[in-house]
């Protein structure tokens, strides 16, 4: 062996012995950003933030939450699917990644396999509510006037995909009355217009509606989850209050670009987990109304399974609700 290429297998042997523990502190060595695919201050928002702030704590890195809100989040979601499957780029998205393929005929990315799952977080109530001053004191009521008024009532939504514009289609194909839609760029803006009264109503997420239906600031209707809330207690299911069957609450999951290395998502979904267990995360998702997935949901293969089986799901529900999907 020449001296040259005896130092070159040195250095190569070292380089193999190196490789593994820097490979390991490599991830993360800059902060991540996470793309919450709506306004700030709306629910995901909300969601996002209280487990990115945790995570951060996990990968020593901090997660930097961006808004990237509008078209019922397929705007968000079409960021994170182009990004550089490096890591650094998340997305923490909802039940919209399961609607969105019946929603859209044409999207820019692929909203079936455009993703590696990370784990599902949380899945969380919805609130049928109104403007403080609307004239219906109960959910019979409020369909009462509803069917009288039709569209000139207006429902606020967060555009199509959205998790209140599939509430919304829901109620509208329950109660066979179409109303005019108002979309905005996340419920977080849109319940500023309710509690405002500028819009009627809206079908939102306990994790943006609870402290407001408290603080009496907007009229609250329905859970629709087919139990009461313990934030809520007072609130009657919609079955209870006159609408059978008309169940529907939001999951919520991390992703990453589709091809980022299966060691990459691993260490998020640890965090994620870790995050998940945290005593201060659980306190406030429950004083919101929710709670946190089982660690055993928390896992890219859970996550994806349950994303697949909900995109088959929604599909022929979407489909019969027709007419009321705009
Ligand atoms: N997640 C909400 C929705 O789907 C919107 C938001 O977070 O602002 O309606």
């Amino acid at each position: 062996m020449t001296h040259i290429t005896r130092r070159a297998a040195l250095a190569a042997a070292g380089a193999a012995v190196a490789a593994p523990a820097l490979a390991q502190a490599a991830y993360p060595n800059r902060p991540i950003t996470v793309i919450v695919p709506f306004a700030a201050g709306g629910p995901t928002d909300t969601v996002t933030r209280l487990v990115a702030e945790v995570m951060g704590r996990d990968l020593g890195q901090t997660l930097v939450v961006e808004n990237v809100g509008g078209a019922g989040g397929t705007l968000g979601a079409q960021r994170v699917a182009q990004a550089r499957p490096d890591g650094y780029t998340l997305l923490l998205h909802h039940i919209g990644m399961g609607t969105t393929p019946a929603l859209y005929r044409r999207l820019s990315y692929d909203a079936v396999n455009g993703f590696e799952t990370i784990g599902l977080v949380t899945e969380v109530p919805m609130t049928i509510i109104a403007k403080r001053d609307f004239p219906a004191r109960n959910l019979a009521e409020l369909i009462q006037v509803v069917r009288q008024r039709k569209e000139a009532i207006n429902l606020a939504n967060a555009g199509i995909g959205a998790a209140s514009h599939l509430c919304g289609l829901l109620f509208q194909a329950a109660i066979q009355t179409p109303v005019t839609t108002v979309p905005y760029r996340g419920t977080g803006p849109a319940m500023n217009d309710l509690v405002g009264g500028t819009v009627d109503l809206m079908c939102d997420q306990t994790t943006n509606t609870t402290e407001q239906i408290r603080a009496g600031t907007v009229r609250a209707f329905a859970v629709t989850t087919g139990t009461r809330n313990a934030a809520l207690p007072d609130l009657p299911t919609a079955a209870e209050a006159g609408l059978p069957g008309f169940e529907v609450s939001v999951w919520h999951g991390l992703y990453a670009p589709r091809g980022t290395p299966a060691e990459i998502v691993n260490r998020l979904s640890r965090a994620l987990q870790a995050a998940l267990r945290d005593e201060r995360l659980i306190q406030r998702f429950a004083d919101l109304g929710t709670a946190p997935v089982s660690q055993e949901q928390a896992t890219p293969q859970a996550h994806r399974a349950y994303w697949q089986a909900d995109i088959a799901k929604w599909r022929p529900i979407i489909q019969a609700a027709g007419q009321y999907a705009d």
